[in-house]
């Protein structure tokens, strides 16, 4: 038996329940929905099919370009946003969920990059290292309407290269994905933001532009230029305000040597490789740490992936500066939109036991059956031989294993193909040897 921590007083927690506002409300309800909380969804097997399928695609391709699989908390401290996206942010502001808890709080991971950053620091991966390429894949939360909408986010990060050709990395890492995928209609769009210098002159150029027009401004952008939040006019979605950015000021014109390079260089590489793109001059990021190349994905029209340079964040850290870079993609639109879910590897064989002393036996020649990569389905549930013939069937499975009480006590075991009958009798130990060559067709 194991003891109860000392910590937790079990009759505590249970009044605490019953006084705890949520749960009472909860109680008095008297409601049970079988929906998960509004925001987040299940996984049905069909679904987790195709889910899987997707998760395999991501995983040999970021293999293949050399990026390296991390894990990271779901719940993390709040400072590394505070710190690294800037507290004046919408996503700390608004979007990011606390979870009261401890002195300071903890909160459920929004966004990949900080924590990414955190692990590298952590665990000393830069050590001796020029580059390092890393992804992760999991659960993210943000604060919406009310709600906490849970969704999966893929994040690939490359760490150490200044030069455009890492941003160009990672974004031909998710072109390649979406094409293995067989996604169409689905493009990027580009921008620089500067960094702190040119970043600065632009806002003045832009600002004097809007404070020219500030007639034909809607209310709420006119507040943004008094508040000299000039970017957030950028982002307004009336007609009257959208009209203006035609004769807008673009960064480009106010990009420092450095940037503009970045900036000529990923376009230049983007063509080259081919891959659709778009210059968007209007698209900026509130988070402080983003520098420089800046990118959105875009499938069917839908933003389903956001990302760009940070060469800050380290050196906000409180660690050297080193430039990096980083992109994410979430995966509930790509699933919906995934129209050919391709089977994961389907067993080619099908184990079918007859008694006790075969079903225990059973589970010995399935693990050495795994071990061989030899894809075993069996139902040790089922009685009858019919029983079990009629589940391979359904799985259309054409090679079946038999194995009954006499079977067991010879060491032996019935090899049968359902479409040509035959049949021959194996012994144990020449059960994997004979199996590749019958399965090699
Ligand atoms: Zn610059
Ligand atoms: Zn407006």
């Amino acid at each position: 038996m194991t003891k109860k921590p000392k910590h937790i007083k079990f009759v505590d927690i249970k009044k605490k329940l019953v006084k705890d506002d949520v749960s009472q409300s909860v109680l008095k309800n008297n409601k049970f929905s079988y929906l998960p909380h509004e925001g987040s969804s299940d996984l049905t097997p069909g679904e987790f099919k195709t889910f899987w399928y997707f998760w395999e695609t991501i995983t040999n391709i970021a293999n293949f370009y050399g990026f390296d699989r991390i894990a990271f908390p779901i719940i993390e401290k709040p400072e590394i946003y505070l710190y690294g996206l800037g507290k004046e942010t919408d996503l700390v502001n608004k979007e990011m969920q606390y979870i009261k808890t401890g002195k300071n709080g903890l909160v459920l991971r929004p966004k990949g990059t900080a924590s990414a950053i955190r692990l590298v620091l952590n665990t000393g991966l830069l050590k001796n290292k020029d580059i390092v390429k890393l992804f992760y894949s999991g659960p993210f939360f943000r604060k919406e309407k009310g709600n906490i909408r849970e969704f999966n986010q893929t994040g690939f990060e490359i760490i150490g290269v200044k030069n455009a050709i890492c941003d160009v990395e990672l974004i031909n890492t998710i072109d390649k994905i979406l094409q293995e995928l067989n996604l169409d209609n689905f493009y990027f769009e580009i921008n620089s933001q500067g960094c702190k210098n040119c970043l600065k002159d632009y806002l003045k150029q832009l600002e004097k532009y809007f404070k020219s027009k500030k007639a034909m401004l809607c209310p709420s952008c006119k507040k943004h230029l008094e508040n000299k939040n000039i970017l957030q006019i950028l982002q307004c979605t009336k007609e009257k305000c959208q009209a203006l950015l035609i004769d807008a000021p673009h960064i480009q014109d106010s990009l420092c040597q450095d940037c503009k390079k970045n900036y000529t260089d990923l376009v230049k590489y983007l063509k080259s490789l081919n891959i659709p793109f778009k210059e968007s001059p209007f698209i900026f990021r509130d988070i402080k740490y983003y520098t420089s190349n800046i990118f959105n994905v875009y499938l069917h029209d839908e933003l389903i992936g956001q990302g760009g340079r940070y060469d800050n964040l380290l050196e906000v850290f409180g660690a050297n500066k080193r430039p990096a870079s980083g992109i994410a993609i979430n995966s509930e639109k790509i699933l919906s939109l995934m129209n050919v879910v391709k089977e994961i590897k389907k067993p080619s064989l099908f184990l079918i036991q007859l008694g006790d002393s075969a079903k225990e036996k059973s589970f010995e020649i399935l693990e050495t059956l795994r071990k061989n990569d030899l894809l075993t389905a069996t139902s040790l549930s089922k009685g009858s031989i019919k029983e079990q013939m009629k589940i391979a069937k359904d799985l259309n499975i054409e090679h079946v294993l038999i194995i009954g009480q006499e079977e067991a006590n010879r060491e032996e075991i019935i090899f049968h193909e359902l479409t040509s009958g035959l049949q021959e009798t194996i012994p144990f130990k020449k059960l994997i040897n004979i199996l590749n060559k019958r399965l090699k067709k």
